[in-house]
């Protein structure tokens, strides 16, 4: 069966941001591919491998679902880590695969020691800390116990990191914020060494942080969207800017793009209302052409009336407003568009192209919201 729409994931543009990113870390960090939100909406099936033929060998993941799925594709028994959500009751399965996760709270450390004493087998955990993101981490007042618990339980626990995430180290605004940030970081790093508390990697760092703030880089990084070829925000990239070699300027590659094809064509006389209520009256004798995506397939209602397509090489307008399954756009200038074209919806037709970041110009979604919304039943395919 057809799917009316289908989105295209590129095997040489990724091979160019993990090239990019090994550069900027150097060689003595690992990057970590963060593939939470179904991999920023790529898939984690086909990120996966797509990763490990560029070298990565450890994944991050927001939940325990996530990780299995991670797990279940590598090729090359990478590392997965869990930076987010785990029940207690998914413990023993991912102790038994070997899987690291956070621990930012009692409650989960002591289940994961209590489980790893029961099945023989070591915990690999990463202590987070609280640092100022004020969401999840162990707080100063808590070290003198956690250290305790940590020395107490040396036999049952691989310490695999100590780690924190930045609050908005994507914007200069945030500034003060993260530098404090980082200043508390190496407080509980200090006080933990000296304690004789030593972790396997320190990691701290995003795609943002990486790409701005170049001490946050340590051991790992956990990279995220600049792995996608997007950069966290328009000011990261202007950052950034003035220190990118001439000839690579634009050294992120967006991976995705997501076409689907006319459905139908018709004409409408000037001064008729075109879809739902009366939010577009023809100005003149148009054509339109019916697109076979709409607010169900993530293509966001605020676009009604201002969308962009590619359709035979050309930008072209949404007319009307965006309904659940399709949207109308006006063919009106372009000649024999017929059922079936190509439409562009994020990505390049002939010398045009419509980025990822344009749809956050017209509805305030961020790079991230747009990628994670990309229903699961759209077909991904790798290309090259
Ligand atoms: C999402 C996330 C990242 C990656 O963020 P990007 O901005 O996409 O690079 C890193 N660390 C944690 C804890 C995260 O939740």
């Amino acid at each position: 069966m057809q799917h009316t729409s289908f989105i295209e994931i590129s095997k040489s543009a990724y091979k160019k941001n993990i090239d990019f990113l090994k550069s900027e870390v150097g060689d003595k960090t690992e990057i970590s591919i963060v593939v939470k939100g179904n991999a920023y909406g790529h898939g984690i099936e086909n990120i996966v491998p797509l990763a490990e033929e560029n070298g990565i060998r450890h994944f991050s993941t927001f939940s325990s679902d996530e990780a299995l799925r991670v797990y279940n594709s590598s090729l090359h028994n990478s590392q997965v880590m869990i930076m987010g959500m785990l029940e207690n009751s998914d413990l023993e399965e991912i102790l038994l695969k070997e899987i690291s996760f956070f621990a930012f709270e009692f409650d989960r450390l002591e289940a994961a020691i209590a489980m790893a004493k029961k099945l023989n087998v070591k915990a690999k955990i990463h202590i987070e800390v609280e640092t100022g993101f004020h969401r999840t981490g162990f707080e100063w007042d808590d070290r003198e116990w956690l250290g305790k618990i940590l020395k107490e339980n040396r036999e049952h626990l691989e310490l695999k990191g100590l780690c924190t995430h930045y609050a908005g180290a994507e914007s200069i605004s945030n500034y003060v914020r993260v530098r404090k940030q980082i200043k508390e970081y190496s407080k509980f790093k200090k006080w933990l060494t000296a304690e004789g508390i030593k972790f396997e990697k320190y990691h701290t760092a995003c795609s943002a942080a990486t790409l701005s703030y170049p001490e946050t880089i340590m051991d790992l990084v956990r990279i995220g969207i600049a792995s996608y070829g997007l950069w966290p925000t328009m000011e990261t990239y202007m950052y950034k800017f003035q220190t990118l070699p001439e000839q690579n300027k634009n050294p992120l590659k967006r991976l995705i793009s997501w076409k689907s094809s006319v459905m139908n064509t018709k004409t409408v006389k000037m001064g008729d209302f075109i879809g739902y209520g009366s939010s577009y009256m023809a100005p003149r004798d148009m054509t339109i052409a019916l697109v076979p995506i709409g607010y169900g397939h993530g293509y966001s209602r605020l676009l009604s009336n201002q969308g962009k397509v590619l359709i035979g090489g050309k930008i072209v307008t949404v007319v009307g407003t965006v309904t659940m399954n399709s949207i109308a756009v006006d063919i009106t200038d372009l000649e024999g568009t017929q059922k079936g074209d190509e439409v562009v919806i994020i990505g390049k037709q002939e010398d045009n192209e419509i980025t990822v970041a344009s749809f956050g110009e017209s509805t305030q979604q961020v790079n991230y919201e747009l990628l994670t919304r990309l229903p699961l039943d759209i077909p991904r395919r790798v290309v090259e």
